[in-house]
């Protein structure tokens, strides 16, 4: 057993009862049920804090792939996105969001969210009796500005008659048990109509006065995604966890190959920032961050402006672009830009997973340029033309270098798991964060003690989000368990599922290793099924408990 509080493990039986954890040792007595976890380490059940999962609850009420990788708690309305609250008619302001940033495909939303709530108590009340894992939701300001400010909140600024009617619809849902507030400043996240995300246009005075509420209710985390990593932001993070008092969480620390030293100087800001007794907790994934994509669809591209206007055009006017060499010229012209990007720019480091031609398949996109005797840019154009844009590709920008990982992933001051669970569901499947750390971290490259990995999957991240009697294995905790073996405990390979409503594609990825996936004392996940119980229960945050106490 290892409990999540980074105790050296030890053997141990877990008795349960009622749903919790009635005690831990040498246990006589009889049980209901037994499960024979010789093996296999029992810790608590691991908390998945930046999910995308909001709308897929709805119909799926496991979050899957989350119980396949010892997930029992998802977090979700991160990145300013959330369906609550919901304002008359702004059901379409929301699909458009969610549609584009987090590439969730827009006939699984429109058959598949039953919008039968307004405010964010009321969605929080529509998954309650309906869930297989626990659930906690953070309030969206792009749905916060949409419900005051209607269509014009991608368009402008607020006056501060809205401010204050945004911060009573912030109030409100701390106060329904909302685990924190988040926004999105990222210049990369349109919706679908190519109209910048809603937070994009809040001021700093805006998002400061909306932050405020959490400081004055002392309840909650601000979750932030401001764009690309860099150490510039800090001062911003570190003034708004000043000012509040709250955890702030932002992303990420990474180690990306076109800056291999970034990760270095983020960190030692954030021991400043720590240092100085304010909590900024930077985000990392444990994943290389792999992203399939095609000419067909895409946004690896976005950060690029020809390529972006591109990507937006009707299928014949793309092709026709892409063919023609004046545009050649300014694509070129575009990826030659010294400007920072997420993309590194190298087809060495881009493979082709499907294509039409046997000789290409697995190489690189630089390796089949030369194959064809062609300029890499050229290669991956034509080749691409040729086969109806359907030509498919993998590319991974970040987390490479094990000496780095090892370092941002062992430090205090991060988080781990961006698993996106919910999101880029035709991009990636990285619901596996947790397995990967067990399996490839610990295991393979041994970057730390297994205890330290349980206690960041576990208690660190119920210790920043409030969540009481969560996250440790002790008599009197929720039963929130999981068993696994660590000598063979991975993901799989992201796998095709059409289980999505309206009959859509999507990644899914399956684990290895893990064995049983318990919630509140019940059985959701055993070696690859799923139980159908529903024992998740809505985790509403301090504001709210305070609020039914007195
Ligand atoms: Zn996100």
């Amino acid at each position: 057993m290892v409990d999540g509080s980074r105790l050296p493990g030890y053997r141990a039986d877990v008795g349960v009862r009622d749903g919790r954890i009635a005690d831990i040792g040498r246990l006589q007595g009889s049980a209901a049920r037994t499960i024979d976890a010789s093996g296999l380490v029992v810790s608590p059940g691991f908390i998945d804090h930046h999910t995308h999962l909001d709308a897929q609850l709805l119909w799926d009420p496991y979050g899957t792939s989350a119980p396949e990788h010892g997930v029992t708690t998802v977090i979700t309305g991160n990145c300013g996105l959330a369906l609550a609250p919901l304002g008359p008619g702004g059901e379409e302001e929301l699909v458009q969001s969610f549609v584009r940033v987090e590439a969730i495909p827009r006939q699984a939303l429109e058959q598949g969210v039953q919008w039968r709530w307004h405010s964010f108590g009321d969605y929080l009340d529509a998954l309650e009796g309906r869930i297989g894992v626990n659930v906690g939701g953070q309030i969206g300001h792009i749905a916060v500005r949409h419900h005051v400010l209607g269509a014009e909140a991608t368009e402008r600024t607020a006056t501060p008659g809205e401010i204050e009617r945004m911060r009573a619809l912030v109030r409100e849902g701390m106060e329904a048990g909302a685990l924190g507030f988040s926004t999105n400043r990222n210049p990369r996240h349109n919706r679908e109509d190519g109209k910048p995300v809603a937070s994009r246009l809040a001021d700093d005075a805006e998002l400061f006065a909306l932050c405020d509420v959490l400081a004055e209710l002392n309840s909650g985390v601000i979750q932030t995604i401001l764009g690309l990593s860099k150490t510039d932001h800090l001062p911003w993070y570190e003034q708004l966890a000043r000012r509040t008092g709250r955890p702030v969480t932002w992303q990420s620390v990474q180690h990306r190959w076109i800056a291999p030293d970034l990760w270095r100087q983020q960190l030692d800001g954030l021991a400043g920032i720590f240092a100085g007794g304010h909590q900024a907790y930077g985000l990392a994934m444990t994943m290389p961050l792999t992203r399939h994509f095609s000419l067909k669809n895409a946004q690896a591209f976005d950060e690029f402006p020809t390529w972006k206007t591109l990507m937006f055009l009707p299928e014949p006017a793309r092709k026709e672009a892409f063919a023609s060499a004046e545009t050649r010229v300014k694509l070129r012209a575009d990826l030659a830009d010294s400007k920072p990007s997420n993309f590194h720019k190298r087809w060495d480091l881009v493979t082709i997973i499907k294509t039409r031609d046997p000789r290409f398949l697995g190489k690189s996109v630089a390796d089949m340029a030369a194959i064809r005797q062609q300029d890499a840019l050229d290669a991956f154009l034509d080749l691409s033309l040729e086969e109806d844009l359907e030509t498919t590709f993998e590319s991974a920008n970040t987390g490479g270098d094990p000496e780095a990982m090892g370092e941002i992933l062992r430090s205090p001051y991060v988080l781990i798991g961006i698993s996106d669970a919910g999101a880029h569901v035709q991009f990636g499947a990285t619901f596996g964060y947790s397995t990967t750390l067990l399996g490839l971290w610990v295991r393979e490259r041994q970057i730390m003690p297994l205890e330290q990995a349980i206690h960041k999957l576990t208690f660190q991240v119920a210790s920043v989000y409030g969540l009481p009697q969560r996250g440790l294995l002790r008599p009197g905790y929720w039963a929130d368990l999981t068993l696994f073996d660590p000598s063979t405990v991975r993901p799989c390979e992201p796998e095709w599922a059409e289980d999505y409503p309206a009959n859509t594609r999507r990644l899914v990825q399956r684990s290895e290793g893990l064995h049983y996936t318990i919630v509140n004392g019940q059985v959701i996940y055993q070696d690859g099924r799923l139980s159908g119980d529903l024992p998740g229960t809505v985790l509403r945050g301090t504001a709210a408990r305070e609020r039914a106490a007195a």
